[in-house]
């Protein structure tokens, strides 16, 4: 679940296309795309949805994903937890949600059909959020510009007239809009895990969630999965790592943490 703006996915191909040729180019000059660069640009984003999509007004809905987006967002070192969280319910049917460097957080009420409990969906958040704490997006962008230079070479750059802020700016909507790689996927899968049993939530209805989202996905479009591509052992990996996690969620729930979202 960014850096992946999921809902971006259709309109953002084209603009990776435009964008790659531009980079190839001038990469060879950047300094490489920073976090707080990233954040700017996650920021500008987020508003731009909020005011181009419709926003659910339901408040029954708004307090139940807050109520599971602030469990998992307390769980988080003192340097993400203190991030300015915004988070927004957009009202669309597509399967979708996504956590931006910044602290954003945009779930559309088509994945809660998905999600069935507060437990899944404090998966799909405790996903979500570690893209953002991992630094997937960063390291998105960051690597496709060294592999450019790398394909290139320094002796090949060609200055153009586009300025450097311009290319940063640039390359952090790329870093937005790349889908995941598989092994950042598997580490949100993983530190997620950590994240929705810390907050108190049933690490085991990842396993669910996940086959909930793979009968999805034959239905209809697979928004989520087209930004999350999912490994053949996601499932086995997460069931692997269950054992440590239900021991943190015994933890959690001994030390009071027993959220009740409902909606
Ligand atoms: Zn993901």
């Amino acid at each position: 679940m960014t850096g992946e703006v999921f809902m971006f996915a259709r309109g953002l191909r084209l603009t990776i296309a435009v964008l790659i040729p531009v980079i190839v180019i001038t990469a060879c000059s950047l300094p490489l795309v920073s976090e707080t660069e990233i954040e700017d640009e996650s920021k500008a984003q987020f508003d731009q949805m909020r005011n181009s999509m419709p926003v659910s007004t339901d408040a029954t809905i708004n307090a139940y994903v807050n109520c599971v987006a602030r469990a998992i967002i307390a769980e988080l070192d003192d340097y993400y937890a203190g991030k300015d969280w915004e988070i927004v319910v957009f009202d669309d049917d597509a399967v979708n949600a996504f956590a931006m460097p910044g602290g954003k957080i945009g779930v559309f009420t088509g994945i809660l059909k998905v999600a069935e409990n507060q437990d899944q969906l404090g998966a799909v958040l405790g996903h979500e959020v570690a893209h953002v704490t991992e630094q997937h997006s960063v390291e998105r962008v960051n690597r496709e510009m060294t592999t450019q230079i790398g394909v290139i070479g320094a002796s090949a750059v060609i200055g153009g007239p586009t300025g450097t802020g311009d290319l940063i700016s640039m390359g952090a909507q790329l870093g937005l809009s790349l889908p995941y790689g598989r092994k950042q996927e598997s580490e949100a899968d993983i530190v997620g895990l950590d994240y929705m049993a810390d907050a108190g939530f049933d690490p085991r209805a990842s396993v669910q969630l996940w086959k909930n989202m793979d009968k999805q996905s034959k239905l209809g479009p697979p928004e989520f999965l087209s930004t999350h591509p999912s490994s053949d052992t996601r499932i086995d990996d997460l069931i692997s790592n269950l054992p440590e996690a239900l021991g943190r969620y015994n933890e959690a729930r001994a030390s009071g943490k027993n959220p009740r979202c409902t909606r």
